[in-house]
């Protein structure tokens, strides 16, 4: 039906007449006929449906609405609109908006694809009250825990993405019903609103207040914020839009989508809570960029995606038994954990094996998988031919009959063949722009035992072919993986879709590299193994063991993932100043406070009487009285650094001196009279005199510690302190052409042997500190009281400026 030209509309008197008779009031009806515009295109849109009766006012309303929509430049195809409005398909404003949408994106005269249009506009796709109700009722269920915490905070904005999620339908349902349905249970859930839901409100407004004041700042400040570090490096947090950038970006090949059938089993599974995975391979330890991506799986991702608690799971991704351990599993498992992640499960690619074996047969009778028996240098040369569009790059076994590739794939399961002899290979193609199409390996032979499968297998299925399946069998949602995966895409949707599963929607994001340390498990493996470092915890490896052997917190290293953000610039390096600050800003916050010398130098006070000792009340925290008090002692013998005494004094110099006075911390002021040295020049001892009274106030001031009672034969207690540098000279290891091992700093440990006051007499490993002065400290893990050590954590502030401000070095 071709639309309607002007010249055909009756006149006005005879449209009112027309307008009222099939539907319109009166008032309406004489409005349209009024305006030359609306009669033209509603008189049109009447005809071309073919409603020349009395409609009521339900459908004369959607077909005015059609005439007001429909753009004058894509008439032609307005026709089959109003008749679907006619035939009911179109029953909401909402459809036929979507209806319009989706006009706009077709250049005339160009094909109408009518189910694509039904598709575009949710033909069908209907949902009645009740199943709206049971919807939201899994919602809530879902989000119980959130809801309990957060209260009225987590409202209708909140929860509608969610029953948006959950049924693909509830986008067309009425939104009325739905908005109605939120509220009645949020009440039900959790009663009217008290007082606990008026000061979260203040709290929230407060808090938007500040953030808001602080964009403001930034703006002002020429839109370039600074990072909290304050290293000048762009903060990079998730924003207010975050949510809708991130599903955006989380990319799906086109022609690759999941059904509506799917996406509904998808939902009744999951009951629409967002489900990802953390998929290590366990060859090695997790490091710090482990780190990033678990803040982002197990939380950051539901916090973009509008706030929900989801689902996590701990994947092993287990499929290389020559490079896997349950050595490697356990650790992973206990580092999850450390980092304050609870998986909510954990699952190993391995449990699939039957499975997935079942697929490749399946694959190979679809002639989608063929055996070759092609050597790795065979493929690789083919690969090469291809690449310079050279003849002869195709598998001389690609083409060879379904039923041989199943029974030598049946051959290869039963041990038949050696290692290499044969693979199974994915029939993608060889003509796709990506090389990750060229056939990749879905099988190999590796006849040895599997560490969490045992001896069942001797073929063993590649990465490429395992990890978009589980994706899918374990129905994730969202497929979060570093770059470097971005091209291996066309090969995971391939995959799925040719066996007809859910597909997750990938995104990728840049891998963590920090400055002054490298993050790959095979550098990390090179240090253990050819003992530069004293094996995978040692403090000065980025390996979560490491860190935490350091002294770094879960709570310090996850904040600082939330500074960094997410996002796909690859290659950038982030400052090691940045992840210091966040681990001194957590461990300011927890570290009790005490009293340590690294390098001895005895002091005497002459005019202190021998045998007493005084006790000494200091604060824990200087910012929290909650962390109380305790004594230390003071005598006439006292221990000061080294490094905070000259032979001569100077000007800007507030250490000790011949002549000058300082005050001991939490204690009395000293002047030094004279001091000894011995045969080599190094000065052993110190002569001192204190002012009971502290009459001066010295702008020095020294951190001590004091012998007991028995004097020089009482000395302190003696720990055992590793102190630490950057484990490489430059930021980038190996850049500019050196061998990164070249880059090694000689300096990274320094031991020495110190005092500490009588509190820290029994720590244990782990226990943390702030030598006062000179930084956080931790017990070492192999720390007992017979033997104590500490590790250097992190000085107080970066070297630079600790010596300038205090003046003692
Ligand atoms: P490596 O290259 O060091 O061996 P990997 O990528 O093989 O690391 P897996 O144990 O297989 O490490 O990875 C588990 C997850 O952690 C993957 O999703 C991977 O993308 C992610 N990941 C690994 N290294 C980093 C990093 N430096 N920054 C962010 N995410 C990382
Ligand atoms: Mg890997």
């Amino acid at each position: 039906m071709a639309a309607i030209a002007s010249e055909e509309i009756p006149d006005a008197e005879a449209l009112t007449a027309f307008f009222t008779a099939v539907g319109y009031p009166e008032k309406n009806a004489k409005k349209y006929a009024k305006s030359k515009k609306d009669s033209i295109a509603l008189y049109g849109t009447l005809k071309e449906a073919g409603i020349d009766y009395e409609m009521g006012s339900a459908l004369a309303n959607l077909v005015y609405e059609v005439a007001k929509s429909v753009p004058k430049t894509h008439l032609m195809y307005r026709p089959v609109v109003a008749n679907m409005v006619k035939d009911a398909k179109l029953d909401t404003k909402q459809r036929i908006s979507a209806a319009s949408k989706f006009l706009k994106k077709i250049t005339p005269p160009a094909e109408l694809d009518i189910s694509k249009l039904e598709e575009a506009c949710g033909v069908g796709m209907n949902m009645t009250d009740d199943e709206i109700v049971t919807l939201i009722d899994q919602i809530f269920e879902s989000i119980a825990d959130t809801l309990q915490q957060e209260r009225y905070l987590f409202g209708i904005p909140k929860i509608l993405p969610l029953v948006h999620n959950g049924d693909p339908r509830a986008k067309w349902a009425n939104g009325g019903t739905i908005t109605k349905t939120i509220k009645a249970k949020l009440e039900q859930v959790l009663g009217p609103r008290d007082e606990r839901d008026a000061a979260m409100a203040k709290k929230n407004n407060k808090a938007k207040g500040k953030k808001k004041k602080e964009k403001a700042e930034k703006q002002a400040k020429g839109g370039k914020g600074k990072g909290k570090s304050g290293d000048g490096e762009e903060k990079k947090d998730y924003d207010d839009n975050a949510s809708n950038k991130f599903r955006e970006a989380a990319r799906m090949e086109k022609g690759f989508r999941n059904t509506e059938e799917m996406k509904k089993k998808h939902f009744e599974i999951t009951k629409g809570i967002v489900r990802t995975r953390f998929p290590p391979e366990p060859n090695g330890y997790l490091h710090i960029g482990h780190a990033k991506s678990m803040n982002l799986v197990f939380k950051g991702a539901y916090e973009m995606l509008g706030g929900v608690k989801g689902q996590c799971n701990l994947r092993f991704d287990d499929t290389n038994p020559a490079a896997e351990s349950t050595e490697y599993i356990d650790s992973i498992k206990e580092n999850v954990s450390w980092m304050g992640w609870k998986p909510w499960c954990v699952t190993h690619s391995s449990d699939h094996f039957d499975t997935l074996y079942e697929f490749a047969e399946r694959l190979i009778l679809d002639d989608k998988c063929y055996v070759c028996h092609q050597s790795g240098d065979e493929i690789k040369a083919c690969r090469e031919l291809r690449q310079h569009n050279k003849p002869g790059y195709e598998s001389p076994f690609r083409n060879r009959p379904v039923e041989e590739s199943l029974k030598l794939f049946r051959d290869m399961r039963d041990g038949k063949f050696k290692e290499g002899e044969a693979s199974l290979r994915m029939k993608i193609d060889w003509k796709h722009p990506n090389p990750c199409m060229w056939d990749p390996v879905a099988y190999r032979i590796k006849h040895m035992p599997h560490p969490h499968a045992g001896d069942k297998w001797c073929i063993y299925p590649s990465y490429d072919y395992t990890h978009c399946i589980i994706d899918s069998l374990e129905h994730i949602d969202y497929s979060l993986c570093t770059l470097e995966f971005e091209v291996r895409r066309d090969s995971y949707y391939w995959l799925v879709d040719a066996l007809g599963l859910w597909k997750a929607l990938q995104y990728e994001f840049s891998r963590l590299n920090i400055e002054y340390t490298v993050l790959s498990k095979r550098k990390l493996r090179q240090l253990v193994e050819t003992n530069i470092v004293n094996g995978w915890d040692d403090p000065r490896l980025p390996t979560i063991n490491g860190l935490r052997r350091r002294g770094f917190t879960s709570e310090g290293i996850n904040a600082f993932c939330d500074d960094i953000g997410v996002n796909r610039n690859d290659n950038t390096m982030v400052e090691v100043a940045r992840l210091h600050y966040w681990i001194r800003w957590h461990l300011d916050t927890i570290c009790e406070r005490r009293m340590a010398v690294l390098n001895p130098l005895l002091v005497e006070i002459t005019n202190y009487e021998e045998g007493v000792v005084e006790e000494i009340e200091m604060p824990n925290h200087p910012k929290d009285k909650s962390f109380g008090t305790r004594k230390v002692i003071f005598s006439k013998y006292v221990y000061v650094d080294q490094n905070d005494f000259r032979e001569v004094d100077e000007k800007k110099y507030f250490g000790l001196a011949p002549g000058k006075e300082v005050k001991l911390k939490f204690a009395y002021n000293i002047t030094c009279t004279s001091f000894e040295k011995d045969a080599t020049g190094k000065v052993t001892k110190i002569l001192a005199t204190y002012d009971k009274n502290n009459t001066n106030k010295c702008k020095g001031i020294l951190t001590f510690v004091a012998c007991g009672k028995g004097g020089l034969n009482d000395k302190p207690t003696s720990a055992t302190i590793n102190l630490y540098e950057e484990l490489f000279t430059v930021p980038v290891p190996g850049a500019n052409g050196r061998k990164w091992t070249d880059d090694l700093n000689p300096n990274s440990l320094t031991t020495v042997t110190g005092y500490v006051e009588t509190a820290l007499a029994n720590t244990k490993k782990q226990n943390r500190f702030q030598f006062e002065r000179l930084g956080f400290f931790v017990g070492d893990d192999d720390c007992t009281a017979d033997n104590l050590i500490f590790n250097r954590t992190l000085t107080l502030k970066s070297t630079k400026d600790f010596g300038k401000k205090k003046g003692g070095k």
